[in-house]
């Protein structure tokens, strides 16, 4: 028998009526590529997606093309989340900071129609206009005034002029909740990109889960900072699920250096925001120096890559910021786990509940976990057992786009098929904790065993004069690989080698230390700010350990 209910299909348009209708004073302030601060409302942004979608019409766009947006974070590109998504079409987020030729390889790969791209970035799209096989307008997110005047490339149209005179009594359709909404490219750090594609139920039920009290705890009291970019898995769903509770969004625009950051924070009272590590690290190091103390700041979400205890340390100690640990990816739109403790940690003494802070955090209904090994068999969640991640869940893909990569679900035996496997390898405890040991390709087999590279530079950032530090597999004649610390000092920094290793042997197992330390200028990242360990591995293939 079936229930009685409606079934009202989880659309994206419906969160922004919601939002216009219930929360329309409610404010978005953008920092502008232009370097102003733009102020307005929900029920503004309503209508000038509705007004967008109405100049996408009058394009030609209609459902299921690919819209690409080269952005940052913005009132515009918000407006074109809701705008392309909301008629049926499909918001392609692309990273300006991938190579050009990956970007030229996604732009035609999606066979993306339109192409919105902001200010700053249009020389270097001028550069690669001719290679886009299918861009039939590429649009300048900006006003008349502002519209350069020998671009460099033909045709090129004003996102101001486009909305001009339209009437905003856009309709949006009644669309299947299946349908498909966005659609973003993982990184890459191996091989081509390949393309999640999003659907709004999955979108919407995404951002249900994001806004629960220990997910991402968001109100019509918080005041929302993304500095994770909207061009990487939809800035971790912010814009979707502010919309839903009415909360109040400051969008960083390009500007993510410590000082901006700071200005905005205080200025708009921020209460919240999200990023990964090497942003934190450049605030935190700004704050130090200026001597500066974050003062209406509540929640720091650190997700993407581990998040360092003395990261945690110096949000809390500081600043009184609580650090919420998430961990999750693009194939999963992204939050797979955030960290809040439960009521009976409340007992734990300091150094526990440091332990336990470390650890991914918990998933919300809707994220199931397994670990299995390498036969496929399900581990223990005794907290110790480790093994490969599988996720399975309403917001997690069934495979890329265009069936690149093949048949991406497994099965788990005694629990079914339909299994993700993420490519991490974790623990899970009796209280649903995950934590990650490592990326699969990143652990270090050394005699057998494995060694964390993450844990290791977790203890190799706790030194007070370490700026970055990254751990690489070196291959061994007896051990088969040993770790090789890479760090970048602190500026005027001059530790060394038997001094990090001394500080090491206080914090790790002794087969753990590293063989060695190299000392770099700086470490390098991929498009979405994580240490690049497939460079790292290149730039020292010929290196061999003094141990070998
Ligand atoms: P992406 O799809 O680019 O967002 O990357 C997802 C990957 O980033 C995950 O599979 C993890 O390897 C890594 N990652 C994300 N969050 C964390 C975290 N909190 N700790 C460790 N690794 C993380």
């Amino acid at each position: 028998m079936l229930g009685l209910m409606q079934d009202r299909p989880l659309l994206i348009s419906h969160l922004i009526e919601h939002a216009a209708r219930n929360h329309g004073d409610t404010e978005i302030v953008s920092r502008r590529v232009e370097g102003d601060l733009h102020r307005y409302t929900y029920a503004d942004a309503h209508v000038r997606a509705k007004k967008m979608a109405e100049a996408l019409q009058a394009l030609g766009v209609v459902a299921g093309d690919r819209v690409g947006t080269l952005a940052w974070n913005g009132y515009r590109h918000f407006e074109l989340y809701y705008a392309i998504s909301g008629m049926g079409a499909v918001c392609h987020t692309i990273n300006p900071r991938l190579f050009p030729e990956q970007i030229v390889y996604i732009v035609n790969h999606a066979e993306d129609r339109v192409l919105f791209v902001d200010l700053n970035l249009l020389p270097a799209v001028a550069k690669l206009a001719g290679q886009f096989k299918g861009v039939k307008h590429i649009v300048a997110m900006c006003g008349r005034e502002q519209m350069p005047k020998d671009s460099g490339i033909p045709g090129l149209l004003c996102y101001e002029e486009l909305l001009e005179g339209r009437p905003g009594t856009y309709a949006w359709p009644e669309l299947d909740e299946r349908t498909a909404c966005s659609l973003c490219y993982t990184s890459g750090t191996t091989g081509n990109p390949k393309g999640v594609l999003y659907s709004h139920r999955a979108t919407v039920l995404h951002a249900f889960a994001g806004s629960l009290p220990d997910t991402l705890n968001l109100s019509a009291r918080s005041v929302v900072l993304p500095v994770v970019p909207m061009f990487h898995v939809n800035a971790w769903g912010l814009p979707y699920a502010c919309a839903m509770v009415g909360a109040k969004i400051v969008f960083p625009g390009v500007a993510l250096d410590g000082a901006s950051l700071t200005a905005l924070f205080e200025t708009e009272k921020v209460s919240f925001t999200a990023g990964v590590p090497t942003v934190w690290l450049a605030l935190l190091n700004h704050l130090a120096e200026k001597k500066q103390r974050l003062s209406t700041v509540r929640y720091a979400v650190i997700g993407g890559s581990a998040a360092p205890p003395a990261m945690i340390e110096a949000f809390q100690r500081d600043h009184g910021v609580e650090v919420l640990h998430a961990w999750g990816m693009t194939e999963m739109s992204p939050l797979g786990t955030v960290n809040h403790p439960k009521a009976k940690h409340a007992a734990l003494d300091a150094a526990a509940q440091m332990a336990n802070r470390l650890k991914q955090g918990r998933p919300p209904h809707g994220v199931e976990m397994a670990i299995v090994g390498d036969d496929g068999k399900e581990l223990p969640h005794d907290g110790k057992a480790f093994g490969d991640l599988l996720v399975r869940g309403p917001w997690i893909t069934s495979g890329y786009f265009k069936g690149e990569g093949g048949a991406v679900l497994r099965e788990v035996p005694g629990r079914g098929g339909g299994w993700f496997a993420t490519g991490d390898v974790a623990t899970l405890d009796p209280d649903g904790y995950m934590q990650i040991t490592d990326r699969s390709k990143d652990v270090i087999k050394s005699g057998g065993e494995w060694i964390s590279s993450i844990d290791l530079e977790n203890a190799a950032m706790a030194h007070p004069e370490v700026a970055e530090a990254a751990v690489i597999g070196i291959a061994h004649p007896k051990w088969d690989e040993r770790p090789l610390l890479i760090v970048h000092r602190k500026a005027g920094s001059a530790v060394t080698k038997d001094a990090l290793i001394q500080f090491l042997g206080s914090k790790v197992a002794k087969w753990w230390l590293p063989d060695d330390v190299q000392f770099v200028d700086g470490l390098p990242h991929t498009a979405t700010g994580k240490i690049l360990k497939t460079r790292l591995r290149e730039d020292f293939k010929d290196y061999r350990l003094p141990t070998a």
